[in-house]
């Protein structure tokens, strides 16, 4: 394998982490819902004005955790965005769910809003969406047609904590949201995520389905005197150590975000004149959206001039990524009907789009490599 000087991602380290772990191994309570747990749903909960915040296993998981809840049937469809991690609408799949593509967006890459109305049917159970790279969905105008056609949506918001769309926070417009604490999102503990429910009369199911479909909770509550099989479910917990490890980030997470965006805007200060120049799409962020600085991509102008471009970074010892085969044209996806052509904008940003490091520990002299190394391409085509 190949080595790089600037790897494509570090996993977020602040240094807290290792003190929690011993705490929670010390306080003996390493399954889940512990302490840090507690202190983690409590963290998310007040941050964003959720009723309520699971600490899932994944992001994947938390996903799977919403279609039990909505009580996805064979037959049902679900909108997703064609430009998307599969876990979007492989957790609402293994439900039986359809799954109809939407295309995306050309400035935002996200969700086209203007696309739904000629993709909802009445058999349509669910919209997912992604806030891409942390940039909010055009809310105002799903949720109107979601609320015109009793359509429930859950937020994929695996790039986006702390996104907020008009003033008001992501994660809290859907029945649902999701996010990811994978090694690759700004805050991590290796594998983890969370289910945020919006809605109250949803959480006790939730909390069963957490809990093998048993209701444990309310028996460690002290509200029934032994518990049983209730209910669907599965283990979606993590254990209390992943959650220490979460809890000194979120108590970071200021300075995690403060860095983040300084990386951010110098990629996107930095670069602007190369990229008019040379006919490449920068990331577009609307006034009205304040974004969460998950990634810095690159749209080049065309398939092969990306190819090179990685090529000429990886001789620099600099790793790029791209990412999203396009759900439509997935092997998958074409068994549900999904074929090229269907979704074009997402078919031809998936092509082009590039993924520069980006991560907490990026130094400033490393950013600066990455800078230099991309002002010295010439190999266009
Ligand atoms: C990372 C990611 C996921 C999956 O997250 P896991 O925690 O690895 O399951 C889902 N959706 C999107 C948009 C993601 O970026």
């Amino acid at each position: 394998m190949a080595s790089y000087r600037i790897p494509f991602n570090r996993p977020t380290f602040l240094g807290a982490e290792t003190g929690y772990i011993a705490d929670s191994l010390a306080a003996a309570h390493i399954s889940g819902d512990g302490k840090f747990t507690k202190k983690c749903h409590e963290f998310l909960e007040q941050r964003l004005g959720v009723s309520k915040a699971f600490l899932t296993t994944s992001c994947t998981h938390a996903l799977e955790m919403a279609a039990l809840l909505l009580d996805i049937q064979p037959g049902d469809e679900v909108i997703v965005p064609a430009f998307t991690f599969v876990s979007s609408i492989n957790a609402f799949v293994l439900r039986g769910a359809t799954p109809v593509f939407a295309d995306i967006r050309p400035d935002t890459l996200n969700l086209d809003e203007r696309k739904l109305p000629g993709l909802i049917s009445d058999r349509t159970r669910a919209i997912v969406l992604v806030h891409y790279a942390g940039v909010a969905c055009e809310m105002d105008v799903i949720m109107s047609l979601a609320g015109q056609h009793g359509i429930t949506v859950v937020e994929d918001s695996a790039h986006a904590l702390f996104a907020r769309y008009k003033g008001r926070n992501l994660s809290t417009f859907g029945q649902f949201a999701t996010l990811s604490f994978h090694e690759t999102k700004n805050f991590t503990c290796g594998e983890g995520g969370a289910l945020l429910i919006n809605d109250s009369s949803l959480i006790e199911r939730g909390e069963i389905i957490r809990e093998k479909g048993t209701n444990r909770g309310r028996f460690f509550r002290g509200q029934v005197d032994k518990y049983t099989w209730v209910d669907l479910g599965s283990s979606y917990l993590p254990s209390d150590m992943l959650a220490a490890y979460l809890w000194a980030q979120f108590e970071g997470s200021a300075d995690i975000q403060a860095r983040r965006r300084e990386i951010w805007e110098r990629y996107d200060h930095q670069l602007a004149d190369w990229a008019s120049e040379n006919g490449v799409q920068l990331p577009t962020v609307p006034a009205y959206c304040d974004q969460s600085y998950h990634m810095y991509y690159l749209v080049l102008p065309s398939f092969s001039a990306r190819t090179a471009l990685i090529q000429h970074l990886k001789d620099c010892g600099i790793l790029s990524v791209f990412h999203y085969l396009p759900l439509n044209v997935s092997d998958m996806g074409r068994r549900f009907g999904g074929k090229a052509g269907d979704c074009p904008v997402a078919e031809s940003v998936a092509d082009r789009l590039l993924r520069l490091p980006f991560y907490y520990a990026l130094k400033p002299s490393e950013q600066d490599e990455v800078l230099s190394a991309i002002a010295a391409f010439e190999s266009w085509d």
